[in-house]
């Protein structure tokens, strides 16, 4: 076996010229990676190559690391080969695929899409809604440990994480179909994108592929609160004068769009797959929602049901949908009409206040008149306190309540103690 360093370019180090150190692996006074090469013989006589970074600096680590490495070979023990970045990632994300619930609730399928799916035996549609998040972050860490000459899973260490996380990029921007740049990764995404890490390196923990999370030591990411900040009356009437300008041939359904945005609270991409069947005679919008597979319950005004009869649904399933293709980009597509309304509009406040903002206008006003649990329920929220952390200060009047409530109590509390 021979211990040597690895002579480094990013180091400029001396050995990289090979007219003055024709055997680089002679150089040791640098502080280029240590690396070993060689073989080692088991007791039954089988020679195993051992080649690669020891992961360290140090020669006498490297020492150290290497006869720890060759002695369980020696003793015979059959050892179980490291993990690489690579196989860890296709083995999660394959896990993930199989646990994840199908989504075969919406989107009819076309047949060209029926026939590209039994050409390639599977489903692309439920493979990118699926697992997207997990390659979203997975597909950089992997690139990023291919440039820098990490291969094991276990050779990735936190501070490796912390310079990766601060290459996570925000959206693309566009110009003239060209990304020139991109946004600033808000604290909301980094969150996100460090908790889908961290989920990765613990099914690695609990595949005994490492001992160690090393994502669960990167620092905590914390995000401020944005106010919420209501649609004004004078906004609202802004947004409805400008649909008939925006879209002169769609005006009708795009009036029903928003309408049912505001009336019902739900979330932009509940509104695109909602179909006439889950809206009861009685003009309530009955459904499970798409992102957090809640059930919904919104009774809505008679404006709404006569605007959503008032305009040919975009196909015969769904009002806003054609059920073709995916429902990712029929919600990408919806958006955009969105923020062309809100320009025209010229509603300010940048991304807090866009078509997510009606969801949060009519749920203040629920706060308001029916306090935190009836927010709650228009909301779908699972815990009180997610309404509670947002809403609690538009529930005002509900203070007056307790108040009330206590002063009776007190009243009563005063006259038991006289008796
Ligand atoms: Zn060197």
């Amino acid at each position: 076996m021979t211990l040597f360093r690895r002579h480094e370019a990013s180091r400029k180090c001396k050995y990289l010229n090979r007219k003055k150190y024709p055997e680089p692996r002679k150089g040791k006074d640098c502080s280029c990676v240590m690396a070993m090469d060689g073989f080692v013989t088991t007791p039954d006589g089988i020679k195993i190559p051992m080649r690669g970074s020891l992961g360290t600096r140090s020669w006498k680590d490297a020492e150290t690391i290497l006869s720890a490495k060759l002695h369980p070979y020696l003793r015979g023990e059959t050892v179980q080969a490291d993990i690489t970045v690579d196989a860890a990632v296709q083995n999660f994300l394959r896990t993930k695929k199989n646990s994840l619930p199908a989504r075969a609730d919406f989107g009819g399928v076309s047949e060209s899409v029926r026939a590209f799916r039994d050409r390639t035996g599977r489903n692309p549609d439920d493979e990118q809604e699926q697992v997207r998040k997990y390659t979203d972050v997975l597909t950089p860490l992997k690139k990023f440990c291919h440039e820098r000459g990490l291969i094991l899973l276990k050779q990735i260490s936190t501070e490796d994480l912390e310079v990766l996380a601060s290459t996570w990029k925000g959206r693309s921007t566009w110009k003239g179909g060209v990304i020139v740049g991109h946004e600033p990764k808000t604290q909301g995404g980094k969150q996100r994108y460090q908790q889908n890490l961290t989920i990765f390196f613990n099914h690695a923990v609990d595949r005994e592929w490492i001992v160690k999370n090393p994502a669960s030591k990167l620092d905590k990411i914390t995000v401020t609160d944005s106010v919420i900040e209501p649609f004004t009356v004078k906004e609202w009437s802004n947004i409805f004068s400008k649909i008939e300008p925006t879209f002169p041939k769609i005006h009708k359904m795009v009036r029903a769009f928003v309408l049912v945005l505001r009336e019902s609270a739900l979330r932009l991409g509940d509104v695109v797959k909602l179909r006439p069947q889950d809206i009861t005679p009685a003009g309530e919008i009955e459904i499970t929602t798409e992102k957090t597979d809640e059930y919904v319950w919104v009774t809505l005004p008679e404006e709404v049901l006569v605007a959503l009869n008032g305009f040919e649904p975009k196909s015969q399933k769904y009002f806003f949908w054609t059920g073709n293709g995916q429902l990712e980009t029929a919600k990408k597509d919806w958006s955009e009409n969105m923020l062309r309304l809100f320009r025209a509009a010229n509603v300010q406040g940048g991304i807090s206040r866009r078509s997510h903002n009606f969801r949060k206008t009519l749920a203040v006003s629920v706060a308001e008149e029916g306090g935190l649990d009836a927010a709650m329920i228009l909301l779908a929220h699972k815990s009180i306190k997610t309404t509670q952390k947002h809403y609690a200060k538009f529930t005002a009047g509900r203070k007056d309540k307790v108040r009330e409530a206590l002063k009776t109590v007190r009243a009563k509390e005063k006259l038991n103690k006289l008796e």
